[in-house]
């Protein structure tokens, strides 16, 4: 039997979609995420020529590609990029995160902001969470919460327009369905990769992963030698996020191409959801960040630490 050869070089293939029936070679691989990442930004028309970005960078596999990528596109674009990355207090978790990210901003020549949530909240994560234990809420959602505004803290000091996170396709499914079997239908909204933002004083964000499987960053990550973090968060299964990742993968495996057909629901509910009633936002009464109630969710969860602690 003859070996395969890539679809588009006749290299030696390394990879392989089993939704497409495409087979590639390395080079050609690699290429076909970055143009896949081009195609997503234009499809929802992501980034204007003069965008000074903040690139969201935990230190692993997908936010580390991504400044890598973006990196390039930037560099035709005119689009000023920053790398900020959030130190969440975590035992023993973040500090190799930290040191592999400063070297590869240096190496590529992007600068980095480093900030925590003790500077920033007067809390670590670990703190913030010895209270939670009987309540009904998970480690991550909290963190999310805080991560977002320590972003947004970020992204206004280095005066960026926009905030670039490496949110890819699996996570957008898991967050749907994380979402729809909770009930939260305003969430369901936010899901549009397209989505301007629900206010001027509020960032725009966008997701240029969006249309990426979750295990082809990996590859990509791997093949072009990114540096990224191998040690999990030790908070990170005791919410449903494993349990649906596994869920959709099951699915994937049994049939092929399934994730792409439920991106294309998760986009169409988004879109019809969010052009029927949205909410103007408000300011909070306490910190004048964009809020959809009084007191905005972030000032609600430090307000709860601080009274548990
Ligand atoms: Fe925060 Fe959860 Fe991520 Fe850990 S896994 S850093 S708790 S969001
Ligand atoms: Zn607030």
């Amino acid at each position: 039997m003859s070996t395969p050869l890539c679809g588009k070089c006749s290299g030696k293939v390394v990879y392989t979609r089993t939704y497409s029936g495409e087979s590639l070679c390395a080079s050609c691989f690699k290429n076909s995420i970055i143009e896949k990442t081009k195609k997503t930004i234009s499809k929802y028309q992501m980034l204007r020529r003069g965008d000074r970005i903040a690139v969201a960078v935990s230190g692993g596999k997908d936010s580390l590609s991504l400044l890598h990528i973006l990196n390039n596109i930037c560099k035709d674009h005119s689009t000023q990029l920053h790398a900020v990355m959030i130190d969440e207090g975590v035992a023993g978790y973040r500090d190799e995160a930290i040191g592999l990210t400063k070297a590869y901003a240096e190496e590529l020549r992007v600068p980095l902001l480093v900030l925590s949530y003790a500077d920033l909240f007067g809390t670590t994560l670990d703190d913030a969470l010895d209270w939670k234990t009987e309540r009904k809420t998970t480690s991550c959602s909290i963190c999310g919460t805080l991560r977002r505004r320590a972003i947004d803290i970020g992204a206004k000091r280095i005066n960026a327009d926009i905030v670039a996170t490496a949110h890819n396709m699996d996570d957008l499914l898991q967050t749907y369905l994380i979402n729809l079997f909770n009930g939260d239908i305003e969430r369901l909204k936010w899901l549009d990769p397209g989505h301007k933002g629900r206010s001027e004083f509020a960032l725009r964000r966008i997701k240029p992963f969006s249309e990426i499987y979750e295990q082809e960053l990996a590859f990509y990550a791997y093949l072009s030698g990114i540096p990224f973090q191998s040690e999990s968060c030790p908070y990170m299964n005791e919410g449903i996020r494993t349990e649906m990742r596994s869920f959709i993968n099951a699915l994937e495996s049994k049939h092929p191409g399934i994730k792409y057909s439920m991106l294309g629901s998760v986009v169409g509910t988004s879109q019809r959801l969010s052009g029927s009633d949205e909410k103007p936002l408000l300011r909070c009464e306490s910190c004048g960040n964009p809020s959809s109630s009084e007191t905005c969710s972030v000032c609600r969860t430090i307000q709860l630490i601080r009274i548990n602690k």
